[in-house]
């Protein structure tokens, strides 16, 4: 079965042509990295608008580069939620309107749940096996949930603040290094040491609950007081009286910390529900050193996903959509509405 998947939650026009839900045929992702950059951070409106305008390319493109017609493609699915609204609104207008026009059924897809599919995207056709244990590390959300099947999951625990690649994104900003704040850590904190300074890790009435917002205080207030200013000094100059060492050391450091509170979890939770298998999803998946960690921190081997398919894309939508066809009927491509704040413990 050939599923075209569309995904424009956030600031990736993306569209995808995959077999069985495992074999990608084609995967066009259009970063808007380099519009937004300029910004430090998503415009929504600059988003939308940017969507509207390579929609249809990226559509057109990947049936060509899958070297499918319209006749080969057996169902539509698309990100409907949650999201940035505006930009959420273009590609389910577009997966609609295509369904409607071309007569194909349509699959509603959650964005957060599409993340752990990009797990079942490997090239050799090995998928995880249930149950699955799974940490979705994203720019919006931070979760560990656990897959007894398809349909049946339960969130253990989530941040109850920032999600962990928000955390990057601040902290990156406060030591003046460029957007996305992510890699750029990562790369930096290749070059400082992890124990230059030490950070605190949040202690929540749920273990499996995370909270990134006191991690990322804890790093202002300690680049405030190594360049000895006080809370009010604006946080947006305090890079330029740092030294690139300095910078390095806080970026080892808060990543180190970072990376620790999330693989603590992963290891209580593994121990405690001892699933057959562990995924990682969602953009901070893509970090090397918490690869690493979490590798050397579990009894099985844990494989992840190529790192372009970690950040947002519409192979993974894909991919959920042809397991949800197995279980479930089409949306109505009439009525189907975006959600932009759903969350996944909301029945889908
Ligand atoms: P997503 O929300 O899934 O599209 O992922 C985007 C988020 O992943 C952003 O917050 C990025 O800063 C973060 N990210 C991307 N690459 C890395 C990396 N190597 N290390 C940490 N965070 C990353
Ligand atoms: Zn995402």
């Amino acid at each position: 079965m050939k599923i075209l998947g569309i995904e424009t939650s956030c600031d990736e026009t993306a569209a995808s042509v995959v077999l069985d839900g495992r074999h990608i045929l084609s995967n066009v992702i259009n970063s808007q990295i380099d519009i937004h950059a300029v910004y430090g951070g998503v415009v929504p409106e600059v988003a939308a608008r940017s969507h509207i305008e390579v929609i249809n390319p990226v559509i057109n493109q990947t049936l060509k580069d899958a070297n499918v017609t319209w006749e080969d493609i057996d169902a539509i699915s698309v990100t409907y939620a949650p999201g940035l609204v505006g930009s959420l609104l273009i590609g389910n207008l577009s997966a609609r309107t295509l369904a409607i026009l071309k007569n194909k059924p349509l699959y509603a897809v959650h964005h957060v749940k599409a993340h752990v599919y990009a797990n079942f995207l490997n090239s050799d056709g090995k998928t995880p096996e249930f149950p699955i244990l799974s940490l979705i590390v994203s720019g919006g959300h931070s979760q560990l949930v656990l897959f007894q099947s398809h349909n049946d999951f339960e969130i253990l625990g989530q941040t109850q603040d920032d999600a962990i690649g928000e955390a990057f994104d601040k902290v990156a900003k406060i030591l003046g290094l460029p957007y996305p704040g992510g890699p750029s850590i990562a790369k930096s904190a290749e070059k400082g040491n992890p124990h230059a300074y030490k950070l605190p890790k949040s202690k929540l009435a749920n273990k499996y609950d995370f909270s990134f917002s006191g991690l990322k205080t804890a790093v202002l207030r300690a680049v405030q007081h190594e360049v000895g200013v006080d809370f009010n000094y604006p946080s947006t100059m305090l890079a330029e009286k740092l030294s690139e060492k300095q910078i390095n050391d806080f970026a080892s450091s808060f990543q180190k910390t970072a990376v620790e509170t999330l693989v603590d979890k992963v290891v209580v939770a593994y121990n405690e529900f001892k699933p057959k298998s562990f995924v990682i999803a969602g953009g901070v998946a893509s970090n090397l050193e918490l690869r690493k960690k979490i590798s050397a921190s579990l009894p099985i081997q844990v494989t992840y996903p190529p790192i372009n398919l970690c950040t947002d894309n519409a192979a993974m939508v894909a991919s959920l959509g042809y397991f949800q066809s197995l279980n479930e009927k089409p949306t109505d491509p009439y009525s189907l509405d975006v959600i932009p704040s759903l969350s996944m413990k909301i029945k889908l």
